[in-house]
């Protein structure tokens, strides 16, 4: 008998019917003869509602006493979603992240899992009952509660497929899968029937909201298969992520993605000499900011000087702000220009490695539209582009024109997966 880990977001959990909704999808699977193991987040906006409250109360709240807070959202669906499966005839159990066996690190509010005593769960599956795990937490040493950061019931739930050797890791939200690009941009996106795992961290990166790339990551190092479906269509695979060795690459571009919450700023005339990036850098990350793109300039002769530009997300820019007198006299700049118009476009394609010309068909594709690129960065399977503000929507019809991911048939899978139910 083969085990499946189903996990569902908050969306698939919001109400009671929608609980017992979920339960049909867990009962389905049980019938198609798996072990299941479910993992379940908070319903609807509750973690938003008790983060909310907790500032009613202080601006600053402990992390311990906010991790107490937010692991009581899960259990709430947790236990009710156990109570519909027991009323629809069938054993289930709910269990804490403690309960369950889950271990942490000690860092509150984004504790990451180091192991999984899996010996509960692995006797309730034998006693032939439905294990309802609550995401998103864990515990830490001397016994605290602990919770992953927020989404990060996707992590638990591709942890607990690890350590429980599951078939699969089906992930059920009100999406039905993984999508070539954003359909509220592109009417005709079309959803993936398969994703690689590297596939889908970039495209997590550059904005596409669909997963917690950390479970991504912990998938792809346990070559565990996710799916991403939806809880409204049971019938509907969705999406199979899996390692890209198991997909036909036919198309050089997998998906595309735009991401309208970063600025760009430039350090100009910075001495060209050894250092001064580190110092830049170093400056940056010792205030917690994470930079994205980043470009230095050609340093002419003439001034022997460059200028740093790079991006940070906007939420970040107080950080910045509290930093710009340091800078300027650090690397003595000559100034610091900050330019919040800007959106990054970018296409994603484990297909593009090795195939000369993708950089020059986007480039080309901006141009016919007359937008102007900003800035450009890559890597092996991504290329992104800035472009200002106003453009970002018509920049990514054009490339799903271009890369034809506004057509059916995205992509094929290459011989049999553990997909089929
Ligand atoms: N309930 C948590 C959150 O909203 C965890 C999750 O949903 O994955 O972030
Ligand atoms: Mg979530």
């Amino acid at each position: 008998m083969s085990l499946i880990v189903q996990k569902f977001g908050g969306t698939s959990v919001a109400t009671s019917e929608k609980i017992k909704n979920v339960a049909n999808a867990i009962i389905k699977e049980k019938n198609n003869g798996n072990d299941v193991v479910v993992v379940v987040s908070a319903m609807g906006h509750t973690t938003d509602n008790l983060i909310k409250l907790s500032k009613e109360i202080t601006s600053s709240p402990c992390a311990r006493e906010m991790d107490m807070l937010l692991a009581t959202g899960e259990q709430v669906s947790m236990s009710l979603l156990a109570m519909a499966l027991i009323d629809m005839g069938y054993n289930a159990v709910s269990l804490t992240g403690y309960q369950a066996g889950i271990k942490t690190q000690k860092n509150h509010m984004c504790a990451r899992i180091i192991d999984i005593d899996t010996t509960r769960i692995n006797k309730h599956i034998l006693n032939n009952e439905i294990v309802i795990v609550a995401g998103f937490q864990g515990i830490c040493e001397g016994n605290e509660i602990t919770t992953l950061g927020r989404g990060g019931s996707d992590t638990t739930a591709v942890a607990l497929a690890c350590a429980l050797n599951a078939q699969r890791c089906d992930i059920y939200s009100d999406v039905e899968g993984v999508y070539t690009t954003d359909p509220r941009i592109v009417k005709t996106a079309q959803k993936l029937k398969t994703i690689s795992y590297d596939e889908m961290l970039e495209l997590a990166r550059v904005g596409a909201n669909v997963l917690h790339p950390r479970c991504v990551e912990s998938a792809k190092q346990n070559k565990m298969p996710m799916r991403v479906r939806s809880s409204f269509k049971l019938d509907d695979m969705g999406t199979l992520i899996i390692g890209v060795d198991e997909m036909e690459l036919n198309k050089p571009v997998t998906g595309a993605a735009v991401d309208n919450s970063q600025i760009r700023i430039v350090i100009c005339d910075i001495v060209d000499e050894p250092g001064n990036a580190a110092k830049l850098f170093n400056l940056l990350s010792s205030s917690d900011l994470s930079v994205d793109m980043i470009i230095q300039s050609y340093a002419r002769h003439s001034k022997n000087t460059n200028d740093i530009a790079f991006t940070i997300s906007k939420s970040d820019y107080p950080k910045f702000d509290a930093l710009k007198g340091k800078i300027t006299e650090l690397l003595k700049a000559d100034g610091i220009f900050i330019d919040d118009d800007i959106a990054k476009v970018s296409i994603v394609g484990a297909g593009m490695i090795d195939r000369p010309g993708i950089a020059a068909k986007m480039f080309d594709t901006l141009a016919k539209e007359n937008i102007n690129i900003k800035m450009i960065s890559t890597s092996e399977i991504k290329i992104s582009c800035l472009v200002e503000k106003k453009y970002c929507n018509s920049a990514l019809v054009a490339l799903c024109k271009a890369f034809e991911l506004d057509g059916a048939d995205v992509a094929q899978v290459k011989g049999d997966l553990p997909d089929v139910d």
